[in-house]
């Protein structure tokens, strides 16, 4: 018998796909294998730009095993002094608005004017559509060939809270690395938009030139949360109805009250598959950091936003402790058997659960 099968036959199962190979290849590749770059590499790379350490970092914050989890914490503080230096942007509108053709359009506008920009997701439901957004990086197919952009989909989970606080934390990774603008995109489902609009300084909102019934259908916490209103699509035999939808929608800012940013929303045209309006949203997101900037709004929103995480993620890991307990899981059913035997009330059955 010679020798590398030998070494094939004294491995166990899982290395025998390196029967091909004599031992000490063997316990090279091991090695190579098994070193993963220490926190420290991590952080150093990270703060050079380094896309490979910045993806691994993501890939820990994003992982459920506790090592990697608390492997992630010493990487984002690391990087927390070298965070914040950016302006973040938040893109909400319906599947087939065109968010995927603005972002693309939008993001190769700005890499040519020397900008780094990250593109993220919040898309609690991509556990189940295996990423309804950014899941097809083919819809940006210039970006994702761009050096100076990073796109990363959503998190998977199915807790929206899960899910906002991984991106909230790649955030702060990006930025580290230089990213300078941060797109978050979202689609309307539950209270996601509400989740991105706490985590970004501005908030776009993209629509459709409908019927003349501009405001039917939406929900009225989103148009009030909107720094902009985007009528994508105007184009072609659009461009009437889109000019329509904007005039209604601009009355219909008007009618509600003054914003603690003391920004007017602005409503304007884009054509995001043939270019068109592109450069005019990134002007007006500058003069609406300018605004809140001068006005103080901008730190303001910014120290309310990391007040409102702190209590987010504490109470996101109070009730992933609790859920994620074999014994509680246990014990839980137990209770929901003595409750459906009338043995039991659920809040004596919650104390009781609260109390192990
Ligand atoms: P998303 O689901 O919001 O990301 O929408 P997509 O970016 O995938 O766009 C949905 C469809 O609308 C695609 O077929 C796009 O080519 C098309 N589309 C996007 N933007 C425009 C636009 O400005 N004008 C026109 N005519 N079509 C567009």
């Amino acid at each position: 018998m010679n020798k590398q099968k030998k070494t094939a036959l004294t491995k166990p199962e899982s290395v025998l796909k390196y029967d091909f190979i004599n031992a000490s290849e063997l316990k090279s590749i091991k090695v190579k294998r098994k070193r993963q770059p220490s926190s420290k590499t991590l952080i150093k790379d990270i703060l050079k730009g380094d896309i490979t350490a910045l993806s691994r970092a993501i890939t820990l914050i994003e992982s459920k095993n506790p090592a990697h989890s608390k492997k992630a914490n010493t990487i984002i503080n690391g990087c927390l002094p070298f965070a914040n230096n950016s302006i973040r942007i938040g893109i909400t509108g319906v599947p087939g608005v065109g968010k995927s053709t603005f972002i693309e359009s939008f993001g190769s506008y700005l890499t040519s004017l020397g900008k780094k920009i990250a593109i993220l997701a919040v898309d609690p439901s991509s556990s189940l559509t295996k990423g309804s957004i950014l899941g097809d990086k083919t819809r940006m197919e210039d970006l994702v060939k761009n050096k100076n952009a990073f796109i990363r989909p959503s998190a998977s989970g199915n807790s929206l809270g899960g899910v906002a606080r991984k991106t909230r934390e790649t955030i702060i990774l990006c930025e580290a690395a230089g990213f300078e603008t941060i797109i978050i995109e979202t689609v309307g489902v539950g209270q996601s938009e509400t989740t991105v609009h706490s985590m970004v300084d501005f908030f776009l909102l993209m629509k459709l030139a409908g019927a003349g019934d501009e405001l039917q259908g939406i929900k009225r916490g989103i148009i009030e949360m909107a720094d902009a209103i985007v009528i994508n699509k105007a184009d072609g035999d659009n461009i009437k109805k889109a000019k329509i939808a904007r005039t209604e929608f601009k009355r219909a800012l008007h009618l509600y009250p003054t914003r603690a940013s003391d920004w007017e929303p602005k409503v304007t045209l884009c054509s995001a598959l043939h270019n068109e309006g592109v450069s005019e949203v990134w002007r007006l997101i500058n003069a609406y950091t300018s605004h809140v900037k001068d006005n103080g709004y901008f730190d303001n929103q910014r120290r309310s936003q990391n007040k409102f995480w702190l209590i987010q993620t504490i109470k996101d890991k109070l009730q992933s402790n609790f859920f994620d307990n074999t014994n509680i899981n246990k014990e839980l059913m137990l209770q929901i058997d003595l409750i459906e035997k009338q043995k039991t009330t659920p809040f004596a059955a919650a104390e009781y659960l609260l109390s192990l």
